[in-house]
């Protein structure tokens, strides 16, 4: 069992490095971790005393020729703990494949960062369904993205294409059920033991599976506790420090 998590993902927000200052000490809890642009990285470090600091993107390789590109291992050296991998606008706007995040989780893995590793379904699906197509698109984004890894330091995003920046989340219960699909095909790759598979929900596979969509204030209790997610990936409503503060505040025990 884990305590629960909420990453604030700040996309490419704010543009000024007071802002980020400001935003960043609002922010500040147990249990949150930010994860600025690349250049609010050191502003983001500085400000933070609770919580943690993530990256939402790095390369493959620690060091050398290549231009333009972050080092995980300079993130790690500079404090950085989280690493976002395979994010959905990345995977679409960026053309980065399964097989891109999967170079980039065996490293960030291995260098003892905590790889967060998105998976969803495709913006068409308006997961109103529970429709075995789009599983089988998660289950393929799983087994690619995590080929020849260890579940050590992984956690898993389940972010609904439609409801990323939509204002459109899904519907909790489908939430749930594709939380369980996601543990049953983590207990398949790792070759997970488990007692009873039936019971799916109530069994800890040991890696962190968070929501995210269109989480605000209103509907994080529900995905947290209703759904029994490990915690919550949340892109829009992390840029409002105030709205931030009492999604923040569903984790307090
Ligand atoms: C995200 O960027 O991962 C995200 C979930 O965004 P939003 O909360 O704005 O839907």
């Amino acid at each position: 069992m884990f305590n629960k998590i909420i990453i604030a993902n700040w996309k490419m927000n704010p543009d000024n490095r007071e802002e980020a200052e400001k935003l960043a000490s609002l922010s500040d809890r147990e249990g949150v971790v930010i994860c600025p642009p690349f250049v609010f990285m050191e502003t983001v470090l500085k400000a933070v005393k609770k919580g943690k600091v993530g990256a939402q993107n790095c390369f493959c390789e620690e060091k050398g020729a290549f231009t333009g590109e972050v080092s995980p291992l300079a993130l790690k050296n500079m404090g950085c703990e989280y690493v976002i991998t395979g994010h959905s606008e990345r995977r679409n706007i960026l053309q980065e494949t399964s097989e891109n995040v999967n170079r980039k989780a065996k490293k960030t893995m291995n260098l003892g960062l905590k790889t967060v590793v998105c998976v969803g379904e495709k913006k068409e699906c308006k997961c109103d369904e529970r429709d075995y197509e789009n599983a089988e698109y998660i289950k393929k984004q799983l087994q690619e993205s995590l080929l020849e890894t260890s579940p050590e330091n992984l956690i898993i995003a389940y972010e609904p294409v439609s409801a990323i920046g939509s204002g459109c989340p899904i519907p909790t219960y489908i939430a749930k059920d594709r939380m369980n699909f996601i543990k049953k095909v983590l207990i398949d790759i790792y070759q997970i033991k488990v007692d009873d598979e039936e019971d799916i929900a109530s069994v800890d596979i040991n890696i962190p599976i968070l929501y995210g969509g269109s989480v605000n204030k209103d509907n994080a209790s529900s995905y947290l506790y209703d759904a029994g997610f490990d915690g919550l990936l949340v892109g829009g409503a992390s840029l409002n420090g105030e709205h931030f503060q009492k999604i923040c505040e569903k984790i307090k025990k």
